[in-house]
């Protein structure tokens, strides 16, 4: 039986108070947009959830996948609709039943002027159901479930019910600037600002020619497949080699990384800040590598006054590990690439720097003139989902 519509939850948007028509409003603009082209009827806010009305040839395979892709949505449920009849209600339920062992009905009566109470749908329908089929009713374990949402102007009608991604709609929190490496981990933290709101822009750092432009592209296609969260994006290709080059020349080796990593961080802050993004947002994780002490995480930071975001910090390896699998970063995460950052650097680097005698190598270089340069030199590539 092909639905006419699809019944779309949000759980967490409901309970924000007066925030509640933007969140609503931007979840419909969200679902409008991923859902482009694919020739819906149309998607509106209707007493709570959000209805996508679908025509006859409206892609719902595709559709259905774009919904279970869209943060803020907690559950979606390809749907069938009667009038408020108890007698039109079982007709349409019956459409949708596929032969199964048992039923049971779950009413959610949002129109609290229909003559009947939840109870009384429920077992008017049940029984219409059961004198037309002899399936019996199942309280405990039963085959199927027959969904009736009875809303002002009628009934939905659904027995599948499938999980969203949940979270908040992409745009809600703002925008943030994520620090996107070739890694397994930078990907993953862009999922999780996404699913709480964020509108994310990417920067990534390059070393070419000393990188290939092989591992550029990987990071293109990485972002691509976090744009299918949400949408159009961009990314910044920002060359950090020079930098490099005066970093290995005029510093002491033992911080090296530290220093690639503050310069980092300045030239994200001085895009984010052209770009209204509101953070930054890494993929770091306590104690994975040298860089990632305590420490070094804080003289790496103390340069810029911008939140940073690192949804990742505490995360098993392999937890990130399952959540990149999840969302379809892992594959291309682990195809080979060069990392900028492991360019010239020393077999012992300091995992314990402090702030004092970082800033004491940094002086030997010229900051303002290396971050200049490497910002004029910065190119911004479009990003689509379907890269
Ligand atoms: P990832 O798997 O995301 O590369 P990682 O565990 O390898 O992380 P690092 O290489 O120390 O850790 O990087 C820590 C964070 O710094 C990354 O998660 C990412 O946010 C940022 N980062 C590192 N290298 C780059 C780069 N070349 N371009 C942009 N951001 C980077
Ligand atoms: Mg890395």
């Amino acid at each position: 039986m092909k639905p006419e519509y699809f019944v779309v939850h949000y759980n967490e948007i409901a309970i924000k108070g007066k925030n509640r028509p933007l969140f609503e409003r931007t979840l419909i603009d969200n679902i409008i947009q991923s859902i482009k082209g694919l020739k819906a009827n149309g998607v509106k806010r209707r007493y709570g959830r959000v209805i996508v009305n679908l025509k006859e040839d409206s892609q719902i395979e595709k559709i259905q996948e774009k919904l279970g892709k869209i943060p803020g949505i907690s559950s979606y449920s390809p749907a069938l609709k009667s009038t408020h009849e108890t007698k039109d209600m079982a007709e349409k339920a019956l459409k949708l039943l596929n032969e199964p062992k048992s039923f049971y009905i779950k009413v959610k009566r949002s129109f609290k002027k229909h003559p009947l109470k939840s109870m009384d749908i429920a077992r008017e329908v049940g029984t219409e159901i059961f004198n037309k089929t002899k399936l019996p009713a199942d309280f405990v374990d039963p085959d199927i479930t027959v969904f009736l949402e009875v809303v002002e102007n009628g009934t939905y009608i659904y027995t599948e019910k499938f999980k969203g991604i949940g979270g908040l709609p992409v745009s809600v929190s703002g925008k943030v600037m994520v620090l996107l490496s070739g890694g397994i981990d930078s990907p993953v933290a862009s999922f999780l600002t996404l699913k709480r709101g964020c509108k994310n822009m990417y920067i990534h750092f390059h070393s070419e020619p000393y990188t290939k432009e092989s591992s550029r592209k990987k990071v293109e296609k990485l972002a691509s497949l976090i744009a299918e969260y949400q949408g159009q994006t961009k990314i910044f290709m920002v060359p950090l080699i020079d930098i490099q080059k005066e970093i290995m020349l005029k510093t002491d080796k033992k911080y090296r990384i530290i220093l690639y990593r503050r310069f980092m961080f300045r030239l994200a802050e001085k895009l984010a800040r052209r770009n209204k993004a509101k953070a930054l947002v890494t993929g770091e994780n306590l104690g994975q590598v040298a860089s990632q002490t305590i420490e070094n995480i804080h003289t790496i930071q103390a340069t810029v006054n911008i939140p940073i975001i690192q949804p990742l910090i505490t995360y098993d390896k392999q937890e990130i590990i399952d959540l990149a699998e999840k969302i379809g970063t892992f594959e291309t995460s682990i195809e080979p690439h060069d990392d900028c950052c492991s360019l010239f650097l020393p077999k012992h680097p300091s995992t314990k720097s402090d702030l004092k005698t970082v800033e004491f190598e940094e002086s030997k270089l010229d900051v303002e003139a290396l971050i200049k340069d490497a910002l004029k030199r910065t190119e911004k590539v479009t990003i689509n989902q379907d890269l």
